[in-house]
């Protein structure tokens, strides 16, 4: 609903709280283009009110549209590192484990230095392809010393000095395979126990004071977290009321060393021992069954795909048709950064599909339209992965949005019906004008 005129008048004049008052050509509310539409924004830097206000536009957002800025709910900022890196193939096909190895040669010479200028790089370019929110997927903690928890500080001082909203998804890790030691790289992913885990998400949440930081928790994936300990996990994080995410299913030699294990897949596992709630994301899903993805979608998880990352490591494609017929929150990530764009990332999670299922119009919504599903994939359902008050222009969430550029050369000539259609399948992040975090604004 949208606050009236007067309403919002009586609150500039009779409370300091209106900071900014924001009009673009175009605002998406309400899933579509609107004109006429303002948006004012509190000094705490979120929206306060959204409508035909009146008042003093102090923002004219000129030639522009406004969208909710872009929530990526899967990065790991580092890899920004492994960039044209390992696309030569002189061996013959590699493989998401060949890829792994190259990952773990760039973790042996990382210091703290480089892990701050890999990890603001990768922020930088975050916001230049308007993306708002990152979900930082955080398992490389330590330095050299293999210990102390360096790392975690360094991530979100590249963040707080890219000027990116970041939640920080602190990860666990224990084994290097099922019931296996951990080796080489993986000691600096490595805590000694859970409880060492805790004690490090409690005390980064202690120093936890900006506003555009957070803090969730992980099991990293079922190769390096034992099912007991994911339990665990689960209770701790429902008792800190914070999300907890996991790599599932992504490939299948994982799925034959946990039935070889377990007994069952590792959503299968899942579902049988862990509380699932909205408050769990599962990342890929790539080779999921049916009926285990059926059981996990109905307990209200979501699910993180990362269509450009998974296409790079020739994952292979999940059943997407699935998540949506179970109406399933279904959310993107830019994960292993080889190419930053939200854009490409939606447009890659439809094209696949069609390529799978040789037909087109797979993401649609009710109106048999494409680009707002996969709009809300890259926005509401990430804030909802993350859990952080974004994704959608409206009163109460964060002041985070992403400005288009109307006289764009990919964009000229597009009615406002099919705008987002075309900024989704015919643009690249060249689009993007600027990015607003919070009320701090950011052009390009
Ligand atoms: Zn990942």
């Amino acid at each position: 609903m949208y606050a009236t005129g007067g309403d919002i008048m009586t609150d500039i004049s009779s409370s300091r709280s209106i900071a900014q008052l924001y009009e673009a050509d175009l605002t998406w509310v309400d899933g579509r283009f609107q004109r006429d539409v303002r948006v004012a924004v509190d000094t705490a830097g979120r929206i306060e009110a959204v409508g035909a206000l009146d008042g003093n536009v102090t923002q004219q957002l000129k030639g522009k549209a406004l969208l909710p800025g872009f929530v990526n709910a899967h990065s790991h900022a580092f890899q920004r590192g492994l960039r044209g890196h390992g696309e030569t193939f002189v061996e013959g096909a590699g493989s998401f484990w060949t890829w792994r190895k190259a990952m773990y040669e760039l973790v042996g010479r990382m210091d703290e230095t480089m892990m701050y200028e890999l990890s603001r790089q990768a922020f930088e370019e975050m916001l230049a392809a308007g993306i708002t929110t990152v979900g930082e997927f955080h398992y490389l903690h330590h330095d050299a010393s293999e210990a102390g928890f360096a790392f975690d500080d360094v991530v979100l001082r590249a963040a707080a000095d890219a000027g990116i909203r970041i939640v920080l998804l602190n990860a666990y890790y224990a084994t290097g395979g099922i019931g296996e030691p951990l080796q080489g790289g993986q000691l600096r992913f490595g805590s000694r126990s859970v409880s060492e885990y805790l004690d490090q998400l409690d005390a980064l949440a202690a120093r936890m004071t900006s506003q555009t930081q957070s803090l969730g928790m992980v099991a990293h994936s079922i190769r390096a977290v034992p099912i007991e300990n994911v339990m665990i996990l689960q209770q701790e994080s429902d008792k800190r009321g914070m999300v907890l995410h996991m790599h599932v299913e992504e490939q299948q030699e994982e799925i034959n060393a946990c039935v070889d294990h377990y007994h069952h897949p590792p959503m299968a596992l899942l579902n049988e021992h862990v509380a699932v709630s909205s408050r769990f994301t599962a990342v890929h899903c790539t080779h999921s069954a049916a009926a285990d993805l059926d059981l996990y979608l109905e307990a209200g998880g979501n699910v993180c795909i990362c269509p450009l990352t998974e296409a790079n490591l020739g994952d292979g494609l999940a059943n997407i048709p699935r998540m949506l017929h179970h109406n399933g929150c279904v959310c993107l990530g830019t994960d292993s950064n080889a190419r930053i764009s939200m854009l490409e990332e939606m447009r890659w999670l439809e094209y696949g599909q069609r390529l799978q299922l040789q037909q087109r119009g797979v993401c649609v919504d009710d109106a048999g339209q494409v680009a707002p599903r996969l709009l809300e994939m890259a926005t509401l359902n990430g804030a909802r992965a993350l859990g952080v008050r974004a994704g959608a222009i409206r009163k109460g969430a964060w002041a985070d949005f992403v400005t288009i550029d109307l006289d764009n050369a990919a964009l000229r000539g597009s009615p406002d019906e099919s705008l987002l259609a075309a900024l989704v399948f015919g643009s690249g992040n060249d689009a993007i004008a600027g990015v607003c975090v919070g009320g701090r604004w950011f052009d390009f």
